[in-house]
């Protein structure tokens, strides 16, 4: 049976560090760290996540301000709120909520974010600079995958590592972070050859593709590490919300061959806002 790697139980821990962090800053600069937050429109998966980061945010005593636009808001609207944002002294990090609304260019409104204060990483100059191996910012949810990896203490140098979905805000930084720690990494999509025989050859399996339960056991190589990023609502009946959440692998055929997994609920997701904070605070200590 696997070890199940914790990620809410060290995102508390986390957390705490960067209190203490947060209220040192506050001693010595008499200011807190400043995190703004533009959200247009109204998913409800987002509203769950910003109230998630505004929340962690208060509870380590950093600032956040949350700039709601409507569904319809206009690109030139968004990005005026960006340069103005970028200006203002008092503002240590900005983040673009995504999805956006459909009419906006996600690529042309990120890359409006002044490199200082991308605290998710996700601007074409900071991916660029990722790639070539010194990054302004780490992006969150590789970050905070790279926390559980380092969970294990396993030497990664020579290492396996596939990588299962190639978006820009996991699959294709994990690669990069991983291949700095020294791992010979394959990257796969939804157009790769015999997915299951290249998950079978992971020491280390990163799945984040966005489809419940898509990845079997059979494909889960004897006592890999297996970092499931998924996050998918499936119908529930008997619970209050209608749904509950289940991550891209089958947990319950893959913990009983791998050495260490993830579990969804509870694994990656508490990770990645905590790591925002992580990087606010980096910009506070970087540029005041
Ligand atoms: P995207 O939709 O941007 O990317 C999905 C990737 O999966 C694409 O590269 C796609 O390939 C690939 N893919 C889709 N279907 C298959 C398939 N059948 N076989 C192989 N590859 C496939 O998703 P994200 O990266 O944004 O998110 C992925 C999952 O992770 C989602 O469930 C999301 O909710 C979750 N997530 C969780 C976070 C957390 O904090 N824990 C943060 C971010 C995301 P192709 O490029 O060829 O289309």
């Amino acid at each position: 049976m696997a070890k199940i790697l914790d990620g809410k139980k060290l995102s508390e821990e986390i957390l705490l560090k960067l209190k203490r962090e947060v209220t040192g800053l506050k001693e010595k600069y008499k200011k807190a760290p400043h995190l703004a937050v533009i959200m247009a429109g109204t998913y409800p998966p987002s509203i769950v996540y910003v109230n998630i980061k505004g929340k962690k945010a208060k509870e380590i005593g950093m600032d956040f301000t949350l700039f709601k636009m409507p569904e319809t808001v206009e690109e030139q609207l968004v990005i005026k709120t960006i340069n103005k944002l970028n200006r203002d002294k008092k503002i240590n990090g900005i983040i673009v909520q995504l999805p956006l609304p459909k009419h906006l260019n996600e690529r042309r409104i990120l890359d409006h974010i002044a490199i200082e204060k991308d605290v998710d990483g996700l601007t074409t100059e900071n991916i660029g600079a990722l790639v070539s191996g010194y990054p302004y910012y780490i992006p969150c949810t590789p970050q905070g995958i790279m926390e559980l990896v380092k969970l294990t203490k396993q030497k990664l140098e020579g290492k396996r590592a596939v990588i299962i979905g190639r978006s820009n805000i996991v699959g294709k930084p994990i690669a990069f972070l991983l291949l700095k720690e020294h791992c010979t990494v394959t990257l796969c999509h939804s157009r790769t050859r015999d997915l299951d025989r290249e998950a079978a050859s992971a020491d280390i399996l990163v799945v984040a593709i966005g489809r419940p339960h898509f990845v079997k056991g059979s494909w889960v190589k004897k006592a890999a590490t297996v970092i499931d990023v998924g996050i998918n609502r499936v119908e529930d009946k008997t619970s209050p919300k209608g749904y509950h959440l289940v991550g891209d692998v089958d947990f319950k055929a893959a913990v009983k061959k791998a050495a260490y997994i993830t579990p969804v609920p509870g694994g990656v997701g508490p990770l990645t806002s905590i790591m925002l904070l992580k990087n606010t605070i980096e910009s506070f200590k970087k540029n005041y």
